[in-house]
């Protein structure tokens, strides 16, 4: 049965995320009438009775199942705490998952959520390129613990992480261990690619294993709202709350969700390594929400507009957006079947080189030249000088990440004041 709070529906009709975030898990009941969610600023929650503290100790643990109608209460603030777990019903609803968990950083929920599915003698394969902390973790740090990672370069969207699938299940079984998870960012970033989430679930589908390794999608950049990926395939997603979520540019946390199965491993994982996020910063992300699909509305239609103006400017190569005009009949095909939207960060490559992009980044009043996304304020990175410079520079060419290209991520601000600057930066050059 759901409470009252927990309610999704108004008799018959389902209510929508953006209105299930002004309420939806808390009982101001609970907290003197407020009717926001105070912050729960404590370490430990004191029991009522010595039973209840072995029964919640009794669930935490593993040791027995919750039953069905069984009130839990709460222990201890790394493992719930009350600003987390409204925040995680909220973050739920948006991707259709049965359960989300919030984490200290994107990174953090990352690496949980990696350690949670993996032994050693298992194979990892991922998609390149992906965020350099994830990179890092899958090439310099699982190899320490005896999983082998596959990193697949995939500018077809699909075929060839198909191939590495089929391989990696072999090579996992050679080793005594199994294909432990195939993790995929789409879009990559800096460039846009998109992998088909489908064509990836398939592949997995198709190697007929009793337990069938994870999907597991970074969907930092298009969503909650643009991409759903449980809806393609997907068993797990995971996010940098730090960027579209959190949304203002002043926290870093992460999430990860799916089904309950799966999630409950991570949990483990996450109360014994600690990555859990604080409940400031939960109460931040939760006033957040209210405000997510105004801000990602808004700045992707700021985006869409200057990628309008920017195509086929006199000082562009190409402008890469997400299945945008410029890239090819497969991108935009699975574009059209997996995204509702480009969102708000786009490419461009200018004609030059180093030197012309830099005149570009130092020309720009509006923008803000730092690394990171998803802000109510526009910023502008020069990937191959920062977030990608260790990469080698066959790397760079096969991923597409040349001197000349320059990330954008577009705010909320207004479009004209924006687009005025990009051309008198671009006149800079
Ligand atoms: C920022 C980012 C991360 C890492 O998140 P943090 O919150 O910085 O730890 C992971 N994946 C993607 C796609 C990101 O943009």
């Amino acid at each position: 049965m759901t409470d009252r709070h927990h309610a999704r529906r108004l008799g018959d009709r389902p209510l929508a995320p953006e209105t299930l975030m002004m309420g939806f898990g808390y009982n101001p009941a609970l907290s003197e009438g407020s009717i926001k969610p105070p912050i729960f600023q404590t370490s430990t929650f004191v029991f009522r009775s010595a039973e209840d503290g072995k029964r919640f100790f009794e669930v935490a643990y593993g040791l027995r199942e919750k039953d069905p109608d069984e009130a839990l209460g709460l222990i201890y603030s790394r493992i719930n705490n009350p600003n987390l777990e409204i925040l995680e019903d909220r973050l739920a609803v948006w991707d259709g998952a049965d359960k989300a968990l919030v984490f200290s950083s994107g990174m953090a929920a990352i690496s949980t959520t990696i350690l949670a599915l993996s032994r050693p003698n298992d194979v990892v394969v991922y998609t390149a390129p992906a965020y350099g902390g994830t990179e890092y973790l899958f090439d310099r740090i699982l190899p320490r613990m005896g999983v082998e990672t596959v990193s697949v370069a995939d500018c077809d969207g699909g075929a060839a992480l198909a191939t590495a699938v089929r391989d990696a299940a072999a090579r996992g079984a050679a080793r005594g261990g199994r294909l432990a998870a195939v993790y995929v960012e789409t879009p990559a970033n800096p460039t846009n690619q998109l992998i088909d989430l489908r064509a990836a679930a398939d592949a997995i589908r198709d190697l007929g294993q009793a337990e069938a390794p994870p999907l597991v999608v970074d969907n930092t950049f298009l969503g909650p709202l643009w991409q759903k990926p449980l809806e393609h395939g997907a068993d797990l997603v995971l996010y940098s709350l730090t960027k579209y979520v959190g949304g203002h540019s002043d926290l870093i946390s992460g999430a990860c969700m799916g089904r309950a199965g799966l999630m409950g491993r991570v949990a483990e994982m996450r109360t014994i390594c600690g990555t859990v996020t604080d409940p400031h910063t939960a109460w931040l992300l939760t006033r957040s929400l209210e405000t997510l699909h105004v801000r990602m509305e808004r700045s992707q239609q700021n985006a869409m507009e200057l990628v309008r103006r920017l195509r086929g400017h006199p000082k562009l190569e190409a402008v890469l957006d997400a299945g945008g005009a410029e890239s090819s009949a497969d991108q935009q095909a699975i574009f059209a079947r997996q995204c509702a939207g480009p969102g708000s960060t786009f490419s461009i490559r200018l004609k030059g080189g180093e030197a012309e992009a830099f005149r570009m980044l130092n020309a720009l009043r509006l923008f803000k030249l730092a690394v990171s996304l998803g802000g109510t304020e526009s910023l502008v990175s020069h990937p191959s000088s920062t977030t990608h410079s260790d990469y080698t520079p066959e790397a760079k060419a096969r991923c597409g990440i040349g001197d000349n290209l320059v990330r954008l991520s577009v705010g909320i601000e207004n479009v004209e004041d924006l687009f005025a600057d990009l051309v008198q930066a671009l006149q800079a050059i």
